[in-house]
């Protein structure tokens, strides 16, 4: 989004801000009472309002953690809207946005009768181009055609919508291949060169976040944005000052991909699909097919060059001087073909903005590519990162602190980072360093539930290590009798597809239960399939961890097979392995177990959603009760009632309202 000029924030004071006013808003008697039903006094949700509001009003940095239930979401919007500032929201995924835009916003604007204005923002992937789609629609083009259905979906919507976010299309599929070409991704965009940029839907919600008091975005926008605004490109969202980063734990990952590099055959692949339809077009007769001759053997260089990569492990570090003579020529050919393409682009007789970016983005991947097999940077880790269908090549930076400060904590009037998992050990060092947060003002605020009364944690500490070969029956059979007691209801989750493939193959076909597993379908039907089948049991991996809302008895036991440390041989772990080591510290102690703790506490986190729920988290590593770091673990998590017996399992959910101790 860089056609549009910088805009400044609105420039008002905070005079509107009244720490006592946020306070008595959240507070016993509150007009808020009346107007959300659902509204109950919380201390921990007032405090952290009031802590909010004055971060906004002093300036600095605060940290949050808000256990679930605390509300964190009202105390920081309402501070938000009272500050009369422009206040960015960034979340951690597009649902949870959509859930603040049209659930928590719409309420509170019912409830506060303060006038205000908020706009939704997602990337631009998400919607439609008019121009690329009514091109599209002439001549329907599909790889997969079992899409062309889809398309038609896609049509009626088209004729109706007056947001174009394909979030509102009914029943397609997070991936289709088509909607790429049409979608209103930068890559495509014309700018105002575009006979449709008035009427454009990145048109209108720029114009709309340019007036909006508060502007719902998810991390990878706010990324974006940062990474567009430091490459001196324009801007993706307005100037703001005012920063809300909920879901805070996730930055770190995000600041990784942002701040790195990356080349796959993915990448070049969209190249050359952008620069065919580019060709289409803009040229005629020979001119195209002489492009698309080399467009060909660019896709063929690159395919050769990515295949050479594939390895043993799928995650792998590239060292600087490593390349093989047959790669360093793939190498050599591949950069060739990129300029070629380079020089054919400039060939083309009337240039415009999408030619100028199509042969900035043939430079780049050339750039990132030698900077990325090079590995020459002392501060960040070239890797190979393989899947199934694609081989990216990255460099990625070991410590993000530095980008984050420079790009964020030194540039906003105020930064508000939460979420429910941020302090290790009763304290924040762990994520102050990590993303150079200082933590001078953090709080943390235990969450409403009773978990003693509600929850109970079990750990199978008479099971072997998960090293051990005979760990993966045992854990099976554990996980069997565990289900019973809790008569299926069930998340089972895995640090590995490995353990989760073996327990698969274990229960299909003789488990009393309906069984769904991760991988089987995609991740929303599949949680949607769990809330609807009674005594459902989901086996699934990292993606369960967190984000999965289910609330009542559907969900009565989440059973863990392993603590979720990183792999220490994965490339980037065992680079921030080695720079905490470099710097005095201990890597086990300081990186691997504080990030497992909060993995973990996601994990715990899935349980108890409300002051009803009830229900067992099951720990199947006995290193949490034979280990001397396993008290951290325990001591980091909520204050569930703790037993190693398995019978008190079978008790608590026998005895559903009065468990025996
Ligand atoms: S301005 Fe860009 S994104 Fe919008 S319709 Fe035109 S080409 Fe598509």
């Amino acid at each position: 989004m860089t056609e549009s000029t910088s805009l400044s924030p609105p420039k008002r004071e905070l005079d509107r801000l009244d720490v006592d006013h946020v306070r008595e808003l959240l507070g016993e008697g509150s007009p808020l009472e009346t107007a959300l039903p659902a509204f109950e006094y919380r201390r921990s949700q007032q405090d952290m309002a009031a802590a909010v509001a004055e971060a906004f009003r002093d300036g600095g940095e605060l940290l949050v953690e808000a256990g679930t239930g605390t509300g964190k979401t009202l105390a920081y919007l309402i501070p938000a809207v009272l500050s009369g500032q422009r206040v960015v929201v960034s979340t951690g995924t597009k649902n949870l946005q959509e859930q603040l835009f049209y659930k928590d916003i719409p309420l509170l604007r019912k409830a506060m009768k303060v006038p205000f204005t908020a706009c939704l923002m997602k990337g631009r992937g998400n919607y439609l181009c008019l121009t690329r789609h009514a091109q599209f629609a002439m001549q329907p083009n599909f790889r997969q055609f079992q899409e062309a259905s889809h398309f038609d979906t896609v049509e009626r919507w088209a004729g109706i919508t007056k947001t174009g976010d394909r979030a509102e299309i009914p029943g397609i599929p997070d991936r289709l291949d088509f909607w790429k070409g049409i979608s209103a991704r930068s890559e495509n965009c014309t700018g105002r060169d575009c006979s449709e940029f008035e009427r454009c839907y990145v048109t209108k919600i720029r114009q709309r976040a340019a007036e909006s008091d508060i502007i719902i975005v998810n991390h990878h926008l706010l990324f974006a944005d940062l990474m567009v605004r430091a490459g001196s490109y324009g801007e993706v969202l307005p100037e703001y000052d005012y920063l809300i980063l909920d879901e805070f734990h996730q930055i770190e990952d995000v600041a990784t991909q942002y701040f790195g590099l990356i080349v796959s055959n993915v990448r070049v692949e969209d190249l050359v699909r952008d620069c065919e339809e580019a060709w289409k077009t803009r040229a005629h007769g020979k001119r195209v097919s002489q492009a698309q001759l080399q467009l060909r053997r660019l896709r063929n260089s690159g395919l050769e060059l990515f295949e050479s990569f594939r390895g043993r492990d799928e995650r792998y570090r590239l060292e600087p001087k490593a390349l093989m003579p047959a790669q360093e020529r793939l190498r050599d050919s591949f950069v060739k073909e990129l300029a070629k393409v380079r020089s054919e682009l400039s060939g083309i007789p009337t240039p415009d903005e999408v030619t100028v970016s199509l042969s900035r983005r043939a430079s780049e991947i050339e750039m990132d590519l030698l900077s990325i097999l090079a590995a020459s940077d002392p501060e960040a880790v070239s890797w190979c990162d393989q899947r199934e269908r694609s081989v990216a090549l990255r460099s990625s930076p070991i410590h993000v602190a530095p980008f984050l400060q420079a790009s964020l904590f030194e540039r906003k009037h105020a930064v508000v980072m939460t979420s429910a998992t941020l302090a290790v050990d009763d304290s924040f060092e762990y994520m102050g360093s990590r993303l150079g947060v200082a933590t001078d003002r953090c709080m943390t605020l235990p969450s409403p539930f009773d978990y003693r009364e509600q929850a109970l944690l079990y750990v199978a500490r008479h099971l072997p290590p998960p090293r051990e070969k005979a760990f993966m029956d045992e854990a099976i059979a554990e996980i069997r009798s565990l289900l019973a007691a809790s008569r299926g209801r069930a998340f089972v989750l895995f640090t590995s597809f490995q353990n989760l493939r073996a327990t698969k193959r274990a229960f299909e076909g003789n488990l009393p239960y309906p069984l769904l597993v991760h991988g089987d379908a995609p991740r929303g039907e599949l949680l949607e399939r769990f809330r609807e089948t009674p005594g459902a049991v989901l086996l699934g991996t990292s993606s369960f961890w967190e984000g999965v809302d289910v609330m009542g008895e559907q969900l009565s036991c989440v059973i863990v097979d392993k603590l979720p440390f990183a792999v220490p041989g994965d490339p980037l772990v065992s680079a921030r392995i080695d720079l905490v080591a470099s710097s005095g510290g201990n890597g086990f102690a300081d990186y691997q177990v504080p990030m497992a703790i909060l993995s973990l506490k996601q994990g715990f986190g899935r349980l108890i959603r409300s002051k009803t729920d009830r229900g067992v988290v099951a720990i199947l590593d006995s290193r949490v009760a034979n280990m001397g770091y396993g008290k951290r673990f325990l001591s980091s998590l909520p204050p569930y009632r703790l037993t190693y017996d398995r019978r008190d399992v079978t008790s608590f959910f026998e005895a559903p309202r009065a468990p025996s101790a």
